[in-house]
């Protein structure tokens, strides 16, 4: 199998076995059931990473993949080759496309001109969106990942799709909301949340909410943890050069990060950032100050708190790389983006749509602010 579809690997840093796939590594050993939930051991580093139905998950991920290819254009649906060439008009004058790795031809549905310019930094946040259900104000999970230099939205993905999914890759509400995390220190939050990583079941089962479809309606609700990993696969595809991402602090977007970028992140070429933010003046422009460092959670990550005035923010080092970046790391681009959503009516009233719906609005909501910023 392609390693663009290993998800059951080894995500600790520095580990010789990171992203290297269960064949590839005498050191696993599968199912280990220690923590009470079925885990791929590593022995190298000691860690357990919850598994995942790997043929249900390929299947899965390649239907992802191709539809976002055959709808973009940017990267071959068969193959996932980057280099592609035009490769004449249809009758109705739509552009089709050739892979220059496999010949594979065809007709991307949105014509895009524009060649998206590789981000030198992603920045990556979650957000629960209502929309209609089975009931009303169900929850979808959505991952937006910015170009955190230019500002413009890279990816959406929401944990809806349209695609045939397993029953292991479904998300099942349980009924406890992991609780909001009260507007306290936003060291206390870190380690709150460090805390709550470890009351789910296993790291990677968020309970965000309630998300029944409407009856018969169409698609799944896939765990989050699913539609992340697919999100970054796709992200991996179109710029796997990307040196450095900064996250929210959730472990398995973590998780999902370092899996798909292994290659770059086993030879250390890699930075990958937990960042919290506590923003009380937007516009600012006093130098960031560092005051401290702190341990938290399971995993004992190193923190450094950083003031600005009345801003303060939390940056974590998940891989190495120079501690003083932390400076200018942020979630500014998100945070600008969620703002200008928040304005949006489309998107105020997504309660009122179907999950497909909403989704669908977001992907445009998108494309408008990327054209209002690149303008
Ligand atoms: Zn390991
Ligand atoms: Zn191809």
């Amino acid at each position: 199998m392609l390693t663009l579809f290993t998800i059951n690997t080894c995500k600790s840093f520095g580990c010789r076995n990171l992203g290297l796939p269960l064949s590839a590594s005498i050191d696993y050993s599968w199912p280990d059931y220690r923590l009470g939930f079925p885990a791929l051991h590593c022995r190298a580093c000691g860690s357990y990473t919850p598994l995942f139905d790997e043929q249900q998950y390929n299947e899965w991920l390649s239907a992802h993949l191709k539809a976002y290819a055959s709808e973009k254009g940017y990267f071959c649906p068969e193959c996932y080759n980057l280099k592609t060439i035009c490769y004449g008009y249809n009758p109705q004058r739509t552009q089709r496309v050739q892979c220059r790795a496999c010949r594979k031809v065809w007709t991307p549905k949105r014509q895009t001109k524009s060649k998206i310019v590789p981000p030198e930094r992603i920045e990556t946040v979650p957000l629960i969106v209502p929309f209609q259900g089975s009931s009303a104000e169900q929850k979808l999970y959505v991952l937006f990942s910015l170009d955190a230099d230019r500002g413009t939205v890279l990816h959406i993905s929401t944990n809806f799709t349209p695609h045939a999914s397993g029953e292991t890759l479904r998300y099942h509400w349980c009924g406890n909301i992991e609780p909001d995390l009260p507007h306290s220190d936003i060291v206390n939050r870190v380690d709150m949340r460090e805390m709550q990583f470890l009351q789910r079941s296993q790291f990677d089962e968020i309970q965000y909410g309630s998300a029944a479809l409407k009856r018969n309606a169409r698609g799944v609700i896939l765990r989050p943890v699913i539609a992340v990993h697919g999100h970054f696969r796709v992200l991996n595809i179109l710029f796997p050069q990307v040196k450095t991402h900064v996250i929210s602090h959730e472990c398995f977007l973590r998780g999902a990060v370092i899996t798909a970028w292994a290659d770059l992140f086993r030879q250390r070429e890699g930075e990958l950032w937990f960042i919290e933010e506590e923003i009380n003046e937007a516009e600012n422009d006093i130098p960031w100050t560092f005051l401290r460092t702190t341990q938290h959670g399971w995993w004992q990550s190193q923190w450094q708190l950083w003031v600005q005035g009345k801003n303060r923010k939390m940056a974590c080092p998940l891989t190495g790389g120079d501690r003083s970046n932390a400076k200018i790391l942020s979630l500014t681009a998100s945070r600008y983006f969620i703002h200008w959503l928040y304005k949006q009516t489309k998107f105020t009233h997504s309660a009122k749509l179907s999950a497909g719906r909403v989704t669908q609005v977001l992907l445009a909501l998108a494309h408008d602010y990327n054209d209002k910023m690149t303008r």
